[in-house]
């Protein structure tokens, strides 16, 4: 991602992520999560660490928090146990407390990388593992929500169909940067820097041909059978948006 040389990246979380991405963080905590027995006291640490660097008034373009105790004490009990409730509660907490912190232009982004099955472990297919939840919220209205009700039935799909891997996209979209190169997400048009429709379907097509030159570059590396169809299929589709005309449509058209 491309950032400005004073855009502060933060992280604080499971250790895992530091030896990958160590060079991109200006600042990073890292907490050791082997130990699953060690329930709250990372996610009170991290909350810690989160007020000092509110309270220091620092600025930061984006800051990344890991929060564990939930996923620990799934894999410590089962979905029932009141362990997961307290911890949940916990979670909930220090929610409300950045909430409380954040000034009028931060958006809070949180999503769950899986989710549990009854006896709280994942790493299968079922439905209860993969399914989680994604939430955005920020103090003043998202530019593009009185558009976003105004067709909500047009954005059904998209709403319906947020993945993992969407992140990514959607992260840039929040950030005003450039889709990073191997991106493989999409965007969601309700978390668009600009409330002018014409700028999001540019948004929009951006990430289409930015996914376009990844999938080009993958397939002509790799010669995978499935590439002719694949690359031919989101080739006929920004054709079809290159094609459209915003300029001379509706608002609802352009979300169609
Ligand atoms: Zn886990």
């Amino acid at each position: 991602m491309e950032l400005n040389e004073d855009d502060k990246i933060l992280f604080y979380g499971d250790h895992c992520w530091v030896p990958y991405f160590r060079s991109h963080f200006d600042d990073f905590v890292e907490y050791g999560s082997s130990d699953t027995r060690v329930l709250d006291e990372l996610d009170h640490q991290m909350l810690k660490n989160l007020k000092s660097r509110f309270d220091e008034g620092s600025h930061f373009k984006l800051m990344a928090s890991h929060l564990l105790s939930v996923d620990n004490a799934g894999h410590q009990f089962d979905v029932r146990s009141p362990h997961i409730e307290r911890m949940i509660g916990i979670v909930d907490h220090i929610i409300e407390q950045i909430v409380e912190m954040m000034d009028d232009k931060t958006t809070l982004v949180i999503f769950g990388d899986h989710g549990l099955t009854e006896d709280g472990n994942h790493g299968g297919e079922s439905r209860l593992e993969m399914a989680s939840a994604f939430f955005a919220f920020q103090k003043t209205p998202f530019p593009m929500y009185d558009s976003y009700l105004k067709n909500k039935d047009l954005y059904k799909e998209m709403d319906d169909s947020v993945r993992l891997g969407d992140v990514t996209a959607i992260t840039s979209l929040l950030l005003n940067t450039q889709y990073p190169f191997s991106n493989m997400g999409k965007m969601h048009p309700l978390l668009a820097p600009s409330g002018d429709i014409r700028v999001v379907h540019e948004k929009f097509l951006d990430n289409m041909r930015q996914m376009n030159a990844y999938l080009k570059e993958y397939c002509r590396r790799t010669q995978n059978l499935w590439c002719p169809e694949e690359t031919g299929l989101l080739q006929k589709k920004i054709d079809e948006f290159e094609g459209f005309d915003p300029s001379r449509a509706t608002d609802r058209q352009i979300t169609e």
